[in-house]
């Protein structure tokens, strides 16, 4: 299949099999927002599932559910109000608007990296010198204006009451840390994530899935004493390789990240604080899990005037996909004390600590990942093809769908036989799913195209001694064994505990 094209046959096959569209479609769409079918709501929770077992379970990360408006003071405190604005165009002509960093990146070759720090003026300065026009009609663009992205709506029916969309998860974390902070015994270092939709208005997504005006975020808030920095975890990621690109090789124009492990890259100085390299490394290996390898990773450290204006050190995970190149699915901000001390001065009320007769304001290290993307890199990466079939090779742990139940026909007592197994497993415990609908040869291939791990199929041996044959998706042998055995020896299977040539006796043929 031709690189450039994979983009697009992720997204056909996400509409076709139910993954994920863009809503509205009966009234012609509204770009920026996602709906996800059930095939791709179950991927979702499962890749968020396993965020949760793998990423904040081990550290007792506290999670929280707060609101999606908030009033202006949260973001007039956090800086938001007055930063959360992106550079604008509007066509002369029809009147459309478009990103003009945005316009820059695709129609000029230009590195985000450049373009943040154009100023407005430079910034249609460069659009002109590229004869960059209108992409809808042709027509010359005006000045460059500064558009804030959060939505703004009033709470109640009071026009001063102005509250905002979230754009990101954090700042509910940062209001009610005095009480977070006491409910978890007053302990540091603390970790808090929230998992929830968060909204940016942004001008003109055109990225499907990649770039939404609402979306799901996954921001951790880790708390720790600035004057204990030490992550007594280190030693568990120490050794991990990184490839990152550094401030300085980026202002040298070199393109080609540095492979550096954990240890060396805090030794030298490169990554700040233990809990971001920790973090780091985490969410590396996450991705892996996820089915991203390590050579389609990497790490962009922010220049001073690309980072958020909270952050002291910023990172951002990249991973490489075929239409749009690296994008980012997790950010690595040092945000020092940054917000709880903005939330101090505008509410009044004291935010710090209280710990061995020191009174201080903790330090908090956030990663933060995008959820939906994480879904889309999920789909991307286990594209298949085998024998000219498309096939979804998702992680067994991600899958929407662990178990396919099928008679071999429909009739002679096998559908009925096939029913009882398939309820037998899903009161196991298990996400099964039955169909009887066309030949065993089809309901094969719509497994595959929805990443169906395993098939367990019912023939006329089943009712002679009850035993039934599993499919592998991926290398599509057969092995056979007992019903009362698919329990135990499936839970295995799905936790990595047994391969696939494990589950019984190989099927000649
Ligand atoms: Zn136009």
């Amino acid at each position: 299949m031709k690189d450039s094209d994979k983009f697009k046959i992720v997204n056909e096959l996400a509409k076709r099999r139910g993954f994920f569209w863009p809503s509205f479609e009966i009234y012609g769409g509204v770009s920026g927002f996602v709906t996800y079918g059930s095939l791709g709501t179950m991927l979702k929770r499962r890749i968020e599932d396993k965020f949760r077992e793998f990423y904040i379970r081990p550290l007792g990360i506290l999670e929280i559910e707060s609101s999606v408006i908030l009033p202006a003071k949260v973001f007039e405190a956090s800086g938001h109000v007055e930063h959360f604005k992106e550079p604008m165009v509007e066509c002369g002509k029809c009147k459309h608007k478009f990103r003009a960093d945005h316009l820059l990146q695709e129609f000029a070759g230009m590195s985000d990296t450049k373009t943040e720090k154009l100023s407005p003026q430079q910034l249609i300065d460069q659009i002109r010198k590229h004869e960059i026009k209108c992409l809808e009609c042709g027509g010359e663009f005006g000045e460059v204006k500064q558009f804030m992205t959060m939505f703004s709506t009033t709470i109640g029916p009071y026009s001063d009451a102005v509250g905002y969309g979230r754009p990101e998860a954090a700042q509910s974390i940062f209001v009610e840390f005095k009480r977070l902070y006491e409910n978890a015994r007053e302990r540091l270092p603390l970790g808090i994530v929230q998992i929830g939709h968060a909204l940016r208005n942004e001008i003109s997504p055109r990225q499907g899935v990649i770039r939404l005006r609402e979306f799901t975020i996954a921001d951790i808030e880790f708390f720790f004493d600035p004057e204990e920095p030490q992550c007594p975890l280190l030693q568990n990621v120490e050794n991990e390789k990184l490839r990152l690109l550094l401030t300085e090789a980026k202002l040298k124009g070199k393109k080609e990240p540095v492979e550096i492990t954990v240890k060396q890259a805090l030794g030298k100085g490169f990554i700040k604080t233990e809990w971001q390299g920790f973090f780091m490394a985490q969410a590396k290996r996450f991705l892996m899990e996820l089915g991203v390898p390590e050579d389609k990773q990497r790490f962009i450290e922010k220049l001073d005037w690309e980072r958020a204006h909270y952050s002291k050190q910023g990172f951002d995970q990249e991973i490489y996909i075929e239409r749009w190149g690296w994008v980012e699915v997790s950010g690595h901000n040092y945000r020092t004390d940054y917000d709880l001390n903005q939330h101090m001065k505008f509410s009044g009320v004291d935010m710090r600590v209280f710990k061995e007769g020191r009174r201080f304001i903790p330090h908090v290290v956030e990663p933060s990942f995008g959820l939906d993307r994480l879904v889309y890199v999920a789909v991307e990466y286990a594209l298949k093809t085998i024998k000219k079939r498309k096939v979804l090779s998702f992680p067994r742990d991600i899958a929407p769908v662990q178990v396919g139940v099928y008679p071999l026909v429909g009739k002679n007592g096998l559908p009925e036989k096939a029913k009882r197994v398939h309820q037998f497993l899903v009161k196991e415990g298990f996400l099964a799913e039955y169909d009887e609908s066309g030949s065993i040869g089809r309901r094969y291939a719509r497994a595959d195209e929805a990443g169906t791990p395993l098939g367990v199929t019912i023939d006329y041996q089943t009712l002679e001694d009850d035993t039934v044959t599993m499919r592998d998706r991926d290398t599509w042998k057969q092995v056979r064994n007992k019903v009362e055995r698919l329990p135990e020896l499936l839970h295995a299977y799905f936790r990595y505990k047994l391969n696939f040539e494990d589950l019984g006796e190989l099927v000649k043929g």
